[in-house]
């Protein structure tokens, strides 16, 4: 235990960046305040430019060993990473719930264990991860997976340690070193990442975690000519300027954005199922990118799935994220909260009328919300809110259901339930999204590709997809009798 050290639900947090297998501490902090009651939890070090560039030097002295260290021994580290995180998920669980209000129970069930699946299907993944070697006119084509070189990965608050997992990972995996630069609202499991990763045995510099806010260790990190992948995953503004600052160099990017997506109910649904799928939107108080918060219903039973809809709601518990019972926890900041309300009060003004919820109920909590009698042109039906509140439209055709899907600038998801398979496979085609959910909700396999269209994002991440962007991906021909006349 040091200076730096803050005990969190029992747990010992390093404040601290990780850089070259050491902690560095910075001049100044910044305050990590827990969404459940506003508490302080602690003094975290607030990185600068320095940092930052001592953070990629240190990535970038440890990439040609961690390049030229084989494919099974990288795995076998990754698989040891796993293990770390499985042994922790009791406390990871508790940290994170802390820091971002997410609730207990999902992370220790579904969340943690997500984290360690993560570390185990990419090292899994490289080990099979090959293209079969091709001809031309006697000539052999193959096609090799080269690490790319030092990653900066920069990750937001609602899901902080899946999410950067989900990067540092397949990152790792295909060789690459990282900086990973988590949210300034949610700081405290990527420290504890640094502890189980070096417990591990993942050599010093390879996994590097610099804290602190975006925009002052954002650019220095993204502008650095010695960075060779940015992923990032966050808001649409952030993505403008991470791109901005990546284009000096040409880095590549892989953007996963904001979203927007519809959940489309045909009258020929099983509404008890629709009505299922919809209350799932209300999950981690809306701060889920993929939520379906436009309910797009078919006329004629618009009027029962809304009265099932709300009578389904009020059956859930909002609070305190760390009892069992909870469903929905509070948001994960005041300035969050004032963001929502502040939606919302423009809808309402605008002619919207709440069918539940429509105010927040302290400075941390928002009520669940569904509005109706919403413009399609409308603020709240075409921005992300990033809270528990959803909008419900009605359809008469299939086509009118597919117009006003599509019509957004994202296409991150869409979520259809019907009983129809002809029209599943039609309206499919027609959608504009990464993902398409057929009368199910947030099945996800990390071999899928997943990413977002338009504004939604930029690439996709997934089993060979990751690799793709974390590589150089090289094509070596040789001739038909290659050797003979070279020795
Ligand atoms: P944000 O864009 O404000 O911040 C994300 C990260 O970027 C943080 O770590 C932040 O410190 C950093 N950052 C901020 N300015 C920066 C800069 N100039 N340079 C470099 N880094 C900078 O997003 P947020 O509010 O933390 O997250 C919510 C957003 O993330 C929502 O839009 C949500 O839809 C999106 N999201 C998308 C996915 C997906 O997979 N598509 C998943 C989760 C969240």
């Amino acid at each position: 235990m040091t200076e730096h050290t803050l005990t969190v639900a029992g747990v010992a947090v390093d404040t601290r960046h990780w850089i070259g297998g050491r902690r560095v501490a910075s001049a100044e902090t910044f305050t990590d305040v827990s969404p459940i009651d506003g508490s302080v939890i602690g003094e975290i070090s607030r990185g600068t430019a320095l940092e930052a560039a001592a953070a990629v030097a240190a990535a970038k002295a440890a990439f040609p060993a961690w390049a030229a260290t084989s494919r099974a021994e990288r795995a076998r580290i990754l698989h040891a990473v796993a293990d770390g995180v499985e042994k922790r998920i009791e406390e990871l669980s508790i940290v994170e719930t802390t820091d971002n209000g997410a609730l207990l129970r999902s992370h220790r069930r579904g969340v943690m264990p997500r984290v360690a699946h993560n570390f185990r299907f990419f090292a899994d993944w490289l080990l099979k991860l090959e293209h079969e070697d091709f001809e031309t006119r006697g000539h052999t084509n193959h096609v090799s997976w080269d690490p790319a070189g030092p990653s900066v990965l920069i990750t937001p608050w609602n899901a902080p340690l899946m999410l950067a997992t989900w990067k540092v990972a397949p990152a790792l995996a295909a060789g690459n070193t990282v900086v990973l630069k988590p949210a300034e609202w949610s700081p405290l499991t990527a420290s504890l990442l640094a502890d189980i990763a070096a417990e591990a045995g993942l050599p010093a510099g390879v996994l590097n975690v610099v804290q602190g806010y975006g925009s002052e260790v954002g650019d220095a990190l993204t502008s650095h000519p010695d960075v060779r992948r940015i992923s990032f995953t966050g808001s649409v503004p952030t993505a403008r300027r991470i791109a901005e600052s990546a284009a000096g160099n040409l880095t590549p990017l892989s953007l996963e954005l904001g979203g927007k997506s519809p959940l489309l109910v045909f009258a020929d649904a099983d509404l008890d199922l629709a009505v299922d799928l919809a209350v799932e939107q209300y999950d981690n108080a809306g701060q889920v990118c993929l939520a379906a918060t436009r309910f797009l219903v078919e006329e004629s039973v618009a009027e029962e799935f809304t009265r099932r809809f709300v009578e389904k709601a009020a059956t859930l518990t909002q609070g305190d994220p760390r009892h069992e019972t909870t469903d929905i926890g509070p948001n994960i900041h005041p300035r969050q909260l004032e963001k929502i309300d502040a939606f919302v009060q423009r809808a309402l003004a605008a002619g919207a009328r709440a069918v539940i919820g429509g105010h927040r109920k302290d400075t941390q909590y928002y009520a669940p919300t569904l509005l109706t009698d919403v413009a399609q042109d409308s603020e709240i039906v075409q921005e992300e809110v990033f809270g528990p509140v959803l909008t419900l439209q009605t359809f008469s055709t299939e086509e009118e259901a597919v117009r006003l899907a599509n019509d957004t600038r994202f296409g991150l998801a869409a979520t259809l339930a019907t009983a129809d398979a002809e029209r599943a496979e039609r309206v499919t085609a027609q959608l504009v999204a990464g993902t398409v959910w057929v009368n199910c909700f947030f099945v996800r396999d990390l071999q899928a590709p997943f990413g977002g269209s338009r504004h939604s994002g930029v690439g996709r991440e997934g089993g060979t997809w990751s690799f793709d962007f974390y590589c150089d991906v090289k094509n070596t021909v040789t001739a038909p009798n290659g050797w003979k006349n070279h020795g």
